[in-house]
Formats: C-alpha cells, sequence, structure tokens
C-alpha cells in the first residue's frame, strides 16, 4: 500500500493541526523533497547570497542568508509544526532566542521569573536585561503569588518547566490564565521536556522558547535555539529581531537540527521510559536521600505532570540526593561508567553532573539550597542506552561512593578514639 503523505503539513493552517500525529510530523513536516532532482532529503543550501533577475526580484523566495534560508526555513517549519504553534524562529543558541525575547520588552519593562531559571537566563536577567532597563522579579512558587507580582510595567512572565535542576513543575494554565488576565504575555522555556512531552501554546503560553542544543537536536553536536508563537506582531517583532542582531545558526547546524527532529519522539520516548527505571532503582536505594523525578507517584506536582506531559511521562532528566554528603556525590560522578560526567543535557548519551559545584555554582549557596540545590545533589540527563545497563551503572557507582566515602570518614575518625563514624 501506497501512503500518501500531503505536504501541505509543513505549513499547519491554523494550529494546532489534528490532522498528523507526532511521528508523521516530525519526519515530514518542513521537509519538502527537492522538485528538481527528488532527493528525499533536502540539500545542504551553504550559499550566503541569492541571485536577483532584475533589482529586487529574487529568483526565489531568499536574498541574504542571515535574513533567511532553506534549511533554517525549513526546520523552523518543522518545530513549528511539532510546538503546534504558526511560527518558529531559529537562533544560534538558546541564549540568544532568550536575548532576543528579552530585546524586544521595552525600556522600563517588568519580568516575572521562576526562581530555579536555567543559569544562564538567571544571568541575562540579571546582568544583561538591566543595562537595558529591564528589571525581573523572582518567585519560588509563580502559581501562588503571580498576581502579587505583576504591576503595571509587567510585560512577561518567564516560566522554566520542570525546573532546572530540581524538576519542580508549574501550572502552565494557571498562571497564564492570571497573567492574561492582566495583559501580561507568558514564555515558557521548554528545553527540558521537548515539543514530544509538553506543548506549552496549548496550555495557554504565548511563546516557548528552546535551547535545541539539548532535544531537538539531541546528539551533542549543535548550539542552536528556537522560539515559537501564534501571534503575527510578535513573528513581525522577532524576526526583526532575529536579523538585526544577527544572532542565526548556520545553514549546516539548521540541517543537521532538522535531521535531529526526526527521530526525537523516539528519542525522548526511550529517555523517558529509561530515566523512569532509573529514578524508581534510585526510590528504592538505602544509599538515597530523596528523589526529583516528575514521572514519579512521589513527586509533589504529579498531577501537573498528568495534566501537561504527554502520557504523564517524566521526561529524561531527573536529579537525586545521595547519602554522605557532597563526598559521595562527587565520588559518584567519577563512578559510573555508561553516565559521562558532563554539563548539558538531553543527548542520545546519558550524562551525569553535580549541579552545586557545575551548572548552578554560580548562584550563593544559601540561595541554591533554598530552592532545594544541596552539595550532595545530583543530576542526570539519561539517554536512550539499554535501561538494564543504566540501573545497573548507576547502582554500582552508588554502592561504591557510599562505601568509599563512609571508610574515608571512619579511618579519618581514627582508631575508635572518636567512636561516632560520620553516617
Ligand atoms: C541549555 C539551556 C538553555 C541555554 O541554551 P544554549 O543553547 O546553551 O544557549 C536555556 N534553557 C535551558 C533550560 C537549558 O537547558
Amino acid at each position: 500500500m501506497t501512503v500518501t503523505i500531503d505536504h501541505s503539513i509543513e505549513t499547519p493552517p491554523r494550529p494546532p493541526t489534528p490532522v498528523h500525529g507526532f511521528g508523521t510530523l516530525a519526519v515530514h513536516a518542513g521537509s519538502p523533497h527537492d522538485p528538481t532532482t527528488g532527493a528525499v532529503i533536502e540539500p545542504i543550501s551553504l550559499s550566503t547570497t541569492f541571485e536577483q533577475t532584475a533589482v529586487g526580484h529574487p529568483v526565489g523566495a531568499y536574498e541574504y542568508s542571515r535574513s533567511s534560508n532553506p534549511n533554517r526555513d525549513n526546520f523552523e517549519k518543522a518545530v513549528a509544526a511539532l510546538e503546534h504553534a504558526k511560527y518558529a524562529l531559529a537562533f544560534g543558541s538558546g541564549s540568544a532566542a532568550t536575548a532576543t525575547i528579552l530585546q524586544s520588552l521595552a525600556p522600563g519593562s517588568h519580568v516575572i521569573s521562576v526562581s530555579d531559571v536555567y543559569g544562564g537566563t538567571h544571568r541575562y536577567f540579571t546582568r544583561v536585561a538591566k543595562a537595558h532597563g529591564v528589571t525581573v522579579t523572582f518567585t519560588p512558587q509563580i502559581e501562588v503569588d503571580i498576581s502579587e507580582h505583576i504591576r503595571e510595567n509587567t510585560k512577561l512572565i518567564w516560566i522554566e518547566s520542570p525546573s532546572n535542576p530540581t524538576l519542580r513543575l508549574v501550572d502552565i494554565r494557571a498562571v497564564a490564565s492570571v497573567a492574561h488576565s492582566r495583559g501580561v504575555q507568558v514564555v515558557v522555556d521548554n528545553t527540558f521536556l521537548s515539543p514530544y512531552l509538553q506543548n506549552p501554546l496549548d496550555h495557554g503560553a504565548d511563546i516557548v522558547v528552546h535551547s535545541v542544543t539539548k532535544y531537538i537536536n539531541g546528539h551533542s553536536d549543535v548550539v542552536m535555539g528556537l522560539a515559537a508563537f501564534n501571534s503575527d506582531e510578535l513573528r513581525e517583532r522577532l524576526s526583526f529581531l532575529q536579523n538585526a542582531g544577527g544572532a542565526v545558526p548556520s545553514a549546516f547546524d539548521c540541517w543537521l537540527a532538522h535531521r535531529g527532529v526526526k527521530t526525537l519522539h523516539l528519542r525522548v520516548r526511550q529517555s523517558s521510559l529509561n530515566a523512569h527505571e532509573v529514578a524508581s532503582a534510585l526510590s528504592s536505594s538505602p544509599h538515597v536521600l530523596a528523589v526529583n523525578y516528575p514521572g514519579l507517584d512521589s513527586h509533589p506536582q504529579r498531577a501537573v505532570a498528568q495534566k501537561q506531559h504527554r502520557g504523564g511521562m517524566g521526561g529524561g532528566m531527573l536529579s537525586f540526593r545521595i547519602r554522605g554528603g557532597r563526598a559521595a556525590a562527587e565520588r559518584f560522578c567519577q563512578l559510573t561508567k555508561i553516565y559521562t560526567l558532563a554539563e548539558s543535557l538531553g543527548g542520545i548519551e546519558s550524562l551525569v553532573e553535580l549541579p552545586s559545584a557545575m551548572t548552578h555554582a554560580g548562584i550563593p549557596q544559601d540561595q541554591r539550597e533554598a530552592v532545594g540545590v544541596y552539595d550532595d545533589l545530583v543530576r542526570m540527563s539519561t539517554g536512550i542506552e539499554e535501561a538494564a545497563d543504566l540501573v545497573s551503572d548507576v547502582l554500582q557507582a552508588l554502592d561504591r561512593a557510599v562505601r568509599e566515602v563512609g571508610e574515608q570518614a571512619a579511618a579519618a575518625n581514627g582508631n575508635g578514639v572518636n567512636g561516632h563514624a560520620q553516617a
């Protein structure tokens, strides 16, 4: 049987498009066959400039590659379809997407953000936006006190759900309802879940941002970002800034990231299934104090996950507190054999890191601990390897790390003089 794919799905008429499922869109949206050669996979269009037949009359849709080029266009169409957005704009990094959204605000604007926002976003909010006259208020429980923080000049609310690295969730619909009643727009950084597990625009968000570097590209070999939305007015403002600021990705990176998109559903589903197994194993280990994973029934906001995430899945990210403090946490990160000690996340390979000393080292200890980032907190990005191998890797590293650190503590306490070895 021949299945005919209707290529009009590239540009959904009006989101969301219920006609095709996620996997079909991931493979086909924004992927026209080459009209001259019939190539099934789009060519990489490296040309920076495009011929004009008369002044101001380019041959096709393109003039100069910073403004737009075929690979970026196709990638943007693909992710727009997956995020149920009318438009998407690609940037040179997730940080560039964030910066461009903040730059679109008038001087004197006010932003409200969740406290445990991505470190680079926190840095932009506190050290760059201020120079443009934009101020940011941080709140640890945005659903509770959002109304109190909204001022006359509040323009934007910035949410990350799940948060990094404690995996706390925000009820996007609840925040968006209050925000919209006061004329404020809502941005959701959806990097940790990817469009496969969560579509923030469907829950009332106005803009969704991604570090494409993570799950969307998914192979740890491209740095890129993206913003997706439905408003024509936002498209005009943000694409003007995308071109004027020039923080655009290369054609080659767009092609690679688009190739990643085609397997997004398979990768994220497997990562999530694997992370669930690892989270369950951690939960029943005597060496573990607490596990943060939205896929577990013990997660304090499990109901939000059930409502907002596809199939209530927890995603590929988790964090946990190990017994034995910072020393045990550090040893654990060195002792895993499949999980590699490295920053970043969302790739096919599993990674492990120590937020207090790596990704979140810039945050003062008291502020860190106030949001649950203790010295013994380990963050893991689970990839698509075999779940059983990942579980045994984690269990052997736990055993060794806790035992070694326990033995060192006993030795340091010395020959029974002091008696009470540290637990
Ligand atoms: C990595 C990351 C970013 C920043 O993206 P870059 O591509 O590194 O600039 C923003 N938000 C989250 C949640 C991230 O993990």
